[in-house]
Formats: C-alpha cells, sequence, structure tokens
C-alpha cells in the first residue's frame, strides 16, 4: 500500500504576457520583467512547481475559466467586474491609470479636455473600460497589442493614449523617447495581483508566500531593480 502525499503534487501552468514591460515579457526567447521574478521568488516559498505560458492578455480569463493556466500575473488589476468570474491574491503592486499625448500637444492638459478627441488604448483593459466612461469622447480606439496604440500617438494618429502608468513610463524611456508623454495626474488608483478561477486550492498558499518576501527583503530588492533609483 502506498500513501500519496507532496509528492505527486502538480505543476502549475502560469499565464504570463508576452509584451507588458517593465512586468512580464519575453524577450531573446527569454521571459523576463518584475513579475516573473517576483512570481520566482512566491514560488520558491509557497513550495510551487510550475511552468509559465506567455499569452495575449485578451485570452486570460477564459484561459483561467477552461484551466488551460492556473494562475495569472500579468500585470491583471483587480476590479469588481473581474472578482464576479475570477479569484485574485492579496495585491502585490499599487499603481495607476495615466494619460498620455504626443511630445508636442499643448491642448490636452487633463481629462476635461478631451471632447471630440480619440482615445486609444488596449482592449479588454481597465483602461479601456475607463475610457468608455469618459463623456464627449470622438472615439475609444482598442488596440490588442498597447505598443501599437504608442506608435499611433507618436504620429498622431489619435490624440491621447491612456493606459497603466509603469507600462507607459517604459515605452517612454525606450522607443518612445521624445515623442510622447505623459499629462496631468494619475487618474485611477488600480493595483495589480495575481488571478486564478473561483474556487481553487493556491490563494491561501500563494498570501501567505507573498507575505513572507515582503517581509524577508525580497519584495523590495526586486522593487528596487526594476523601478527603484
Ligand atoms: N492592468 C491592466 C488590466 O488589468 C492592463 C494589464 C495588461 O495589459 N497586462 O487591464
Amino acid at each position: 500500500l502506498t500513501v500519496s502525499g507532496c509528492a505527486n503534487q502538480k505543476t502549475l501552468k502560469v499565464g504570463i504576457e508576452s509584451d507588458f514591460r517593465p512586468f512580464t515579457y519575453t524577450e531573446g526567447g527569454e521571459n523576463k520583467g518584475f513579475e516573473v521574478e517576483l512570481w520566482e521568488e512566491i514560488a520558491k516559498k509557497g513550495n510551487i512547481k510550475y511552468e509559465l505560458v506567455p499569452m495575449e492578455m485578451g485570452n486570460m480569463s477564459t484561459a483561467l475559466k477552461s484551466g488551460e493556466v492556473d494562475l495569472v500575473i500579468a500585470g491583471m488589476t483587480v476590479n469588481k467586474a473581474r472578482k464576479d468570474n475570477l479569484a485574485f491574491s492579496d495585491p502585490y503592486f499599487q499603481t495607476g491609470l495615466v494619460m498620455l499625448t504626443a511630445q508636442d500637444n499643448t491642448d490636452i492638459t487633463g481629462k476635461d479636455k478631451l471632447k471630440d478627441k480619440t482615445v486609444a488604448t488596449r482592449i479588454g483593459s481597465t483602461a479601456y473600460t475607463y475610457a468608455g466612461m469618459l463623456p464627449k469622447l470622438k472615439e475609444v480606439r482598442g488596440y490588442p497589442d498597447i505598443n501599437r496604440a504608442y506608435e499611433d500617438l507618436a504620429n498622431k494618429k489619435v490624440d491621447c493614449v491612456i493606459f497603466d502608468e509603469r507600462n507607459a513610463r517604459d515605452y517612454i524611456q525606450t522607443k518612445g523617447q521624445g515623442k510622447i508623454k505623459i499629462v496631468g495626474d494619475v487618474l485611477n488608483k488600480e493595483s495589480y495581483a495575481i488571478a486564478t478561477k473561483k474556487r481553487n486550492k493556491y490563494i491561501g498558499n500563494i498570501n501567505s508566500a507573498i507575505e513572507q518576501v515582503s517581509k524577508n527583503g525580497t519584495y523590495e530588492t526586486l522593487y528596487m531593480k526594476w523601478f527603484g533609483s
């Protein structure tokens, strides 16, 4: 008679993003970013075996519900609508949405200056929902890939982009340098958490691992590496 215990623990499939810098992205065939490294530490503490599955943000909820992936760590903002369908860990990152314009734009100084303007953002994101609630816009244009939205802003095909602050800053510091800028304050505060399906077995273990990596200084080290100075 054999008694099976933790030895046959399942390898979890963890959905990440192929292009959501600097949190999770794929470069030269390698998965990189703050969240990739943070997850590695969480998994160590929680004794979790896993494999990473790079995917598109728009497919994540479906992939979680169908069991194609067990968890998602990809800058997923916690909100009420998503909580109806998914379960979330404790948040591990505080951030928000910002507004961007072309570098030389002077007339769009805040969200009250968007009358008859075209706003670009990522389809299915919290910014897409936010932009959809702004009054009097000409259009909200949804892109599967946010980098195309930043490019269209730089080329003045759209008037404004609304998206996650840290991703926007990363683009401005790299490809968008001298072409686009952030305007005004944070529009909407948000926090990121790990998502999984409802009635899962993982969240308790993951939350205690998140607490441990916060308390032992690991979180701070990673934060400084990716966002510090
Ligand atoms: N934080 C945003 C959201 O949850 C965008 C996430 C992303 O593009 N990966 O919708």
